[in-house]
């Protein structure tokens, strides 16, 4: 027997045409404004059940789309003979694209029309996530760029986790930053959002704790754990860290981009530690003496340019190898931190001091003359005189001299300031000491 052929005229694939779909009163919504908008696709809005029946009959639609029906209008709508028909039920009215495509995903083997509306869907939910994750881009390498511009670690952390919490996260959730700056540094803390109080990692649940640890040194790596994500940093070999993200709704095409920012977070925190490093003495916490005197350079060249006076005042403690011979080396150290802690404490803003060697420091104050200079001098004097501090059960005390010279406009140089200062300490030391001079006073 000869297989029965297809008669002519009678083409296996259906005439091509638009497909059609009929809305009923949804063209306010947002899956009406997305159906509407389409391309290779007839849209016709009803605005009544007999109007769209009377619509059924001689256009014959693909799709009905029925948004949040009553019971009535499904009565009246959904009959079995209805043949060819899907009827997209939504109760949902902010149902988009992607919830379209859920639909029509689980309904009957697709036609020419489905078909249409499954790839425009899934094309359109393409296009937003790509969006998205340009806009991630964007946010993420502006706020990298603003980090750069940063000179210390902890400045660096604090803006980036509030970034990261603000482009990655979910509301009201958390993220953490820790970082340890060099190879024996301990490793610190800080939170945002909902960890925004943590200090230690006491203070984080210990499954968060384990995450992090398993993160640092995993340069650039994600990890996700149910909703939360954990990106290893990468800075230089002495800078290690992460950055975890709570409940963080990322898709994994995203993960690239939480590297590339956990890179770049790293490598800013790497600089700003190397900038402290070579910028501020790490038992006193003032400037090294090197950036110390670049900065009085600065001073001096602004203050003659601009005919403002610049004072200095030269500290030195007295007795110190007493105190060494005492309490140790380290009753020594304890002595130089804390006299760091009380200039750093008490100058205003504008003054900086810098440890020029050993006990020996440098307060500089732009625009200020002789008197004023007088005066943060004796504060100082008698601010270090009260102090008292502990060091292996014993009470630690000391008192400075202090060596005050002031550079009026033309006079630029450092070192000839700084010599009259010297020749004034030596004179309070000569004095008795636990005393302020003035040079050529
Ligand atoms: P004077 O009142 O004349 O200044 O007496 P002094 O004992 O302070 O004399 P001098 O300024 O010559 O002594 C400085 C001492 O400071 C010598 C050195 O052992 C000690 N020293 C320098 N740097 C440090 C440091 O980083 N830590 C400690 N603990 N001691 C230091
Ligand atoms: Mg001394
Ligand atoms: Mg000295």
């Amino acid at each position: 027997m000869t297989p029965a052929r297809p008669k002519e005229g009678s083409p296996s694939a259906p005439p091509k045409r638009a497909a059609r779909v009929a809305l009923l009163d949804v063209a306010d919504s947002p899956v009406g404004r997305w159906l509407l908008a389409l391309r290779d696709l007839e849209a016709r809005v009803l605005l009544t059940v007999p109007g769209l029946e009377a619509l059924r009959a001689e256009w014959a639609p693909d799709v009905l789309v029925l948004v949040r029906p009553t019971a009535e209008t499904l009565r009246a709508l959904l009959r079995p003979d209805a043949s060819g028909e899907v009827v997209l039920l939504t109760d949902d009215d902010t149902l988009d694209s992607a919830g379209v495509h859920a639909v029509l995903a689980g309904s009957p083997p697709p036609n020419a029309l489905r078909c249409t509306l499954l790839a425009a869907a899934r094309h359109h939910q393409e296009h937003q996530a790509l969006r998205a994750t340009e806009l991630l881009q964007a946010r993420l390498l502006g706020l990298a760029s603003q980090l750069g511009a940063l000179s210390s670690p902890e400045a660096v952390a604090e803006r980036a986790l509030e970034g990261a919490l603000d482009a990655l996260a979910a509301p009201g959730t958390g993220a953490l930053l820790a970082v340890r700056a060099g190879s024996g540094a301990p490793l610190t803390l800080t939170g945002s959002g909902r960890f925004s109080r943590v200090e230690t990692e006491l203070d984080v649940p210990a499954e968060v704790v384990e995450q992090l640890h398993a993160a640092i040194g995993l340069g650039g790596q994600v990890a996700r754990d149910g909703l939360a994500l954990t990106i290893g940093l990468s800075g230089t070999a002495e800078v290690a860290g992460a950055l975890y993200l709570e409940r963080s709704e990322l898709p994994p095409s995203a993960h690239d981009l939480c590297a590339m920012f956990a890179r770049l977070v790293g490598q800013a925190i790497s600089n700003a530690v190397l900038f402290r490093q070579s910028t501020v003495d790490a038992l006193t916490g003032l400037y090294s003496r090197e950036f110390g005197l670049h900065r009085l350079n600065q001073t001096l060249a602004l203050g003659a340019r601009h005919g403002q006076a610049t004072s200095v005042l030269v500290l030195d403690v007295d007795h110190f190898k007493r105190v060494n011979d005492t309490h140790g080396h380290a009753g020594g150290d304890v002595v130089l931190t804390a006299l760091g802690a009380l200039l750093l404490d008490s100058l205003r803003a504008g003054d900086f001091a810098t440890r020029l060697g050993g006990e020996e420091l440098l307060v500089v104050l732009p625009h200020t003359e002789e008197a004023g200079a007088m005066i943060v001098g004796e504060r100082l004097r008698r601010l270090v005189a009260s102090w008292r501090g502990q060091h292996a059960g014993e009470e630690l005390q000391i008192t400075v001299s202090i060596g005050v010279a002031c550079a009026y406009p033309p006079e630029r140089l450092a070192h000839e300031l700084l010599g009259r200062a010297d020749d004034a300490l030596y004179a309070a030391k000569g004095g008795g000491r636990n005393r302020v001079v003035c040079a050529g006073g």
